[in-house]
């Protein structure tokens, strides 16, 4: 999987994958450093393979209704 030109332009650059994990180490969220195919350098994505994405606290349960007494 190659990495899209404009993702590549619009996002941040490390030129060393120690410095892409120390970014991904100060992050709130979950970042997993890769090397870009294109500009050689790194750059952090927020997709992490193996791992679950959380799920956002207010899904909807349409059926939440009928479970009431
Ligand atoms: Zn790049």
């Amino acid at each position: 999987m190659k990495t899209r030109l404009t993702v590549c332009t619009r996002k941040q650059r490390y030129p060393t994958a120690n410095d892409a994990h120390h970014a991904a180490a100060t992050a709130t969220i979950t970042l997993r450093p890769y090397r870009c195919e294109r500009c050689r350098h790194y750059h952090l994505t927020s997709r992490t393979k193996g791992k679950r994405v959380p799920r956002p606290l207010f899904a909807n349960t349409p059926n939440d209704d009928k479970a009431a007494p």
